[in-house]
């Protein structure tokens, strides 16, 4: 049944990712095991290994979720003897990456403490993690918790978009305190295997020891918590264990993908305990930022990555950190493969889908087509010199996407709006920001149209 699940599965994919993708990362894979909910898949090498579970990990649960809803967890290993012609057995499992952040730890030091959190990635360090003016903050502030024996805020809450660096932070304050006070118990889990285990708890009626198991540790770290907003029996006793830690003087790291005060679904006085410590946020990253991580991985990798690959690596993908770690990954890989050396050229072709989506550029013209078929007037209004509301709301609209979403200077923005100076153009900015503030739906609007102009 597993076998055919996979197939599936793999079916699936293999559209989504694409042939060249699918033939490199996933056809290798091999089915291993079902266990109690969690499936087992194998791959050859370490590499590859890691390259699934960061790429594939989340997709790959997700997908099985939907197959089999008992499933929870993919659990990726290495085995040198896996190869999906011949499907060798594992013995013994060396490496375990996890894509529901569920992996279980085995550490002689507090068994019963690591049996409740999940594995720490051995990469993720402070020494590894590259500051700069986005995250310093963030990163001064994890340090600090990491470094100070006594409790200086409580909790640290951390938070940014997706792959700026939480839980790599996260994961070095554990790996720092590991180190250097072995005594002190510290405790990593995501939200939602702490849901999981609570709900686990209850239906096996033993809530009493759940309580003492997380209410035993120095500190606790619990990733993505905005996983249980709206689950509000979780959120009740994530309460209780909160204010119990801090009452007994234990640190609290927090993470999450908004600050306290905007996620949603929580309530109001668990919002108010999260905001109650230090908060700091992780900017999205500058090119000075991503060409600094694009160095240091490559010099870790033990690559030679030639200066001007990876300017147009940091400059290309600039989403966030993950991606451009992926595509670093993938130039590598190929370079290895093949044996060639890395160049600007094989950089384009190994990326050409990435870089094609990255690449589409809106024009002004676009946008301003766009926005007047969205509020029905013609076109040439974009550029008339009419003042009444009716054409000038949204002309002022056109040029605050145009701002926003193209790279053209305020000057050049009013030019093409019939040679407008642009201090009306910096003035419709600030206007239609103004509304966004206060009009919700205004500014529904206004974000539906970037939507579609961003395809
Ligand atoms: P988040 O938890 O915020 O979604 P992660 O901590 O998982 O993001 O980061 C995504 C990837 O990017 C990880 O592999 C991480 O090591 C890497 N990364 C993020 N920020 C940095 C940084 N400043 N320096 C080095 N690596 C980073
Ligand atoms: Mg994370």
């Amino acid at each position: 049944m597993i076998n055919s699940q996979w197939e599936r599965i793999a079916g699936r994919l293999r559209d989504e990712v694409g042939d060249a993708a699918w033939r490199s990362w996933l056809r290798p894979v091999v089915v291993h095991s079902l266990k109690d909910g969690a499936v087992r898949l194998a791959l050859p090498t370490r590499f590859m290994r890691d390259w699934v579970a960061t790429h594939y990990g989340e997709r790959l649960r997700a997908l099985w979720g939907a197959e089999d809803p008992s499933i929870r967890a993919v659990d990726i290993v290495v085995d040198a003897g896996a190869t999906a012609a011949g499907k060798t057995a594992l013995a013994k499992p060396t490496l375990v990456a996890s894509s529901a952040p569920a992996a279980i730890a085995a550490s002689p030091a507090a068994p019963e403490v690591e049996e409740l959190g999940a594995q720490l990635d051995q990469r993720l360090t402070f020494k590894n993690f590259v500051v700069g003016k986005p995250n310093e903050f963030a990163y001064a502030a994890a340090r600090r918790v990491a470094e100070a024996a006594q409790v200086s805020f409580n909790p640290l809450f951390l938070y940014g978009g997706v792959g700026l660096g939480k839980t790599h932070l996260m994961h070095a304050i554990a790996w720092h305190i590991r180190e250097h006070d072995p005594s002190r118990r510290v405790l990593y889990l995501s939200a939602e295997k702490f849901m999981y285990r609570f709900i686990r708890a209850l239906r096996s009626q033993d809530t009493m020891s759940f309580k003492e198991q997380f209410r035993s540790v120095d500190v606790l770290m619990v990733d993505d918590v905005q996983f249980i907003a709206g689950k509000d029996a979780t959120q009740e006793e994530f309460f209780h264990t909160f204010n119990a830690l801090v009452d007994q003087g234990r640190q609290i790291v927090i993470s999450a993908d908004k600050s306290p005060s905007d996620l949603e679904g929580m309530e109001e006085r668990l919002k108010s305990r999260l905001n109650s410590g230090l908060v700091a946020d992780l900017h999205a990253t500058t090119y000075e930022l991503r060409l600094g991580i694009l160095e240091s991985k490559a010099e870790q990798m033990g690559v030679p990555v030639p200066p001007k690959v990876m300017e147009f690596l940091a400059h290309k993908i600039a989403s966030n950190v993950r991606e451009l770690e992926g595509a670093l990954n993938r130039v590598v890989a190929h370079s290895q493969l093949v044996g060639r050396a890395i160049t600007l050229e094989t950089t384009q072709e190994v990326l050409h889908d990435l870089l094609r989506a990255s690449d589409r550029r809106i024009t002004i013209e676009e946008i301003q087509k766009r926005v007047a078929e969205h509020f029905n007037i013609k076109l040439a209004e974009m550029g008339s010199a009419r003042r009444s509301r009716q054409v000038a709301r949204p002309r002022q609209v056109a040029m605050y996407l145009a701002k926003q979403l193209t790279s053209r200077s305020l000057p050049e923005i009013g030019r093409k709006f019939g040679g407008r100076d642009h201090t009306t153009v910096m003035h419709a900015v600030k206007k239609v920001e103004e509304l966004k503030a206060s009009d919700q739906n205004f500014s529904e609007d206004v974000d539906l149209l970037r939507r579609m102009l961003q395809g």
